[in-house]
This record gives C-alpha cells, structure tokens and sequence, in this order.
C-alpha cells in the first residue's frame, strides 16, 4: 500500500534492522526499542490489523507465530519473552499494518499499562 510505513520497509524504501525474512513475513528491530530485544514481525500482505484477518490469513498467522518462536530462540531468548499485537486506538495502534512486537530480555510487567 502506496502510504504504509511497514509496505515501504517491506519494499526496501525506507533501512530496517532486518533479522528475519521470508516469501510471506519481515521481521526487524523496532525503531524504539522497549525492552533490550524488541522485534517487530509483519506480513508481507498488506492487513491493517487484527480486525481485518479472516479465515483465508490462517496459515500466514500460523506461520507467524512459529517464525516468531524461531527468532525468539535464534536471539537467545531462551528464559522468556512477550508477543503483542496492538489493535486500534485504545489498542494503541500506530502504524496500520497488522504487526507482531517481540520483547524479551529483561523482565517484563504485567499488566502491560
Ligand atoms: O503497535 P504500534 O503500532 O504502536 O507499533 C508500531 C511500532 O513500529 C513502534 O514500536 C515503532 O517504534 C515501530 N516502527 C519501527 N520502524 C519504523 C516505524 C515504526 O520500528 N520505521
């Protein structure tokens, strides 16, 4: 999508810490990094959120979670880490591409605020 952020890292046009990629997913180094590692995993296809998944994403959001169990595990994050997906507004959505936040290395509260 012409305007999205994330579409831009996917499309190279704008550097990202890459550390994971495939046919389908990106995985990078956030920006703004909230805990010591913090990645940030998306789809290649354009999804502005968690609204706008349906049953034909099943396998693109299973693939996802196993990548991210991957990179969790290539990163060294072995005593434990955090997914999150913010969703809207309250959600604290900022970048409409459906994404994935990977934290670990420190630990983490609960709850999130
Ligand atoms: O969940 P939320 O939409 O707020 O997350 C977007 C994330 O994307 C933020 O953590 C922000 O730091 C990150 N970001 C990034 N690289 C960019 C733009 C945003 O890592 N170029």
């Amino acid at each position: 999508m012409k305007d999205c952020i994330f579409c831009k890292i996917i499309a190279k046009e704008i550097p990202s810490k890459v550390v994971y990629e495939d046919d389908y997913i990106m995985a990078f180094h956030d920006i703004e990094p909230q805990a010591p590692t913090h990645v940030v995993i998306i789809p290649k296809e354009h999804i502005a959120s968690l609204n706008d998944l349906s049953d034909e994403h099943n396998n693109l959001i299973g693939h996802i979670f196993l990548s991210i169990k991957n990179i969790a595990n290539t990163l060294g994050l072995k005593e434990g880490y955090r997914v999150v997906s913010n969703c809207g507004d309250l959600g604290g959505q900022t970048v409409d591409h459906i994404h994935f936040h990977l934290l670990g290395g420190r630990q983490l509260q609960w709850p999130p605020g």
